[in-house]
């Protein structure tokens, strides 16, 4: 069979050297989900990966950093990311890190004998979209587990030394449950030490269960100034030592800072609120055109 499903990569792996591990979603439940929808899971051999790595080879350095693309590869038995890892290191001995996508089932499936194992190959990022903190809003979009359960596994990683990028997504709980979904998400991370938190808003996309709920008036949209009080809110709560990167298509405002830096965290909080404060709920509604994604 064919893999069909257009390879996506992370913002912060565009310089990387990209290479298709999996194709579709081990779960492929989550209510908003648009990605992965209608292909089935596949995973490439060894060999395939050893080809695409050959014909790749010439344009990338030798300490390149290697995304293996997927909506969650993590997923795949661990002797095959061994195969995997020993066909990259054979023909790049000196990359530098190794990032997939994960789910946080998939984590608490290895071993941390196994997860620490992967890391001395080389494994050394996941991006996990743990999406929220909120443990009725987790349920609500069928992500398949609760809060407690993600800062289990992250602490896990913490644990084996793979870093972690996490993915929150502004709005997943509708309109209403911004403030509430900032407070927990904040709590969850709180206890984890991500290497970076990215955020995205809340975009409904046609054929998803939640373009279903919408149409039945079980959810309604968060507007653009729910989603930016709640990006606020969160931040205002984040004490964890990571780095903020709120660049994305996706989000209706845009930065970037280390949350340890008091001085750089100050100046966005203030430029937020000045957001808040000087535009309108219809220039706010403005910043990110939902509307041309949804029909896409
Ligand atoms: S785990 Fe990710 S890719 Fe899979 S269904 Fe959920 S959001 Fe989509």
């Amino acid at each position: 069979m064919e893999f069909t499903e257009p390879a996506m990569r992370p913002p912060q792996e565009a310089h990387s050297l990209l290479l298709r591990a999996t194709q579709g979603c081990t779960y492929n439940a989550c209510h908003f989900c648009y990605v992965s929808r209608g292909y089935p899971f596949m995973a490439v051999t060894a060999e395939q990966l050893e080809q695409e790595a050959l014909a790749q080879k010439p344009f990338f350095p030798a300490d390149t950093n290697i995304y293996l693309t997927g909506s969650n590869p993590f997923a795949l038995p661990s002797a095959t990311l061994r195969h995997y890892l020993a066909v990259l290191r054979r023909h790049f001995p000196l990359f530098r890190e190794l990032s997939v996508q994960s789910r946080i089932d998939d984590i608490a499936r290895k071993s941390l004998d196994e997860l620490r194992e992967l890391r001395h190959l080389g494994l050394a990022q996941l991006y996990i979209g743990v999406e929220n903190g909120h443990d009725a809003v987790l349920s609500l979009m069928h992500k398949g587990y609760t809060a407690a359960q993600a800062v289990e596994q992250l602490q896990r990683l913490d644990e084996a030394g793979i870093a972690y990028t996490t993915f929150y997504v502004l709005g997943l709980g509708g309109k209403g449950m911004g403030r509430a979904c900032a407070a927990a998400t904040a709590a969850m991370l709180n206890q984890t030490h991500p290497r970076r938190i990215t955020t995205t808003g809340m975009t409904i996309f046609p054929e998803t269960p939640l373009a279903d709920m919408v149409r039945q008036g079980q959810f309604t949209e968060a507007s653009e100034r729910e989603k930016i009080e709640e990006l606020l809110a969160f931040l205002e709560d984040l004490t964890a030592d990571t780095f903020y990167d709120g660049i994305h298509y996706l989000n209706p405002l845009n930065y970037r800072f280390a949350n340890t830096n008091a001085a750089d965290k100050r100046r966005v909080l203030d430029d937020i609120r000045d957001t808040l404060r000087t535009y309108s709920d219809e220039e706010l509604e403005l910043m990110v055109d939902r509307k041309q994604m949804r029909s896409l």
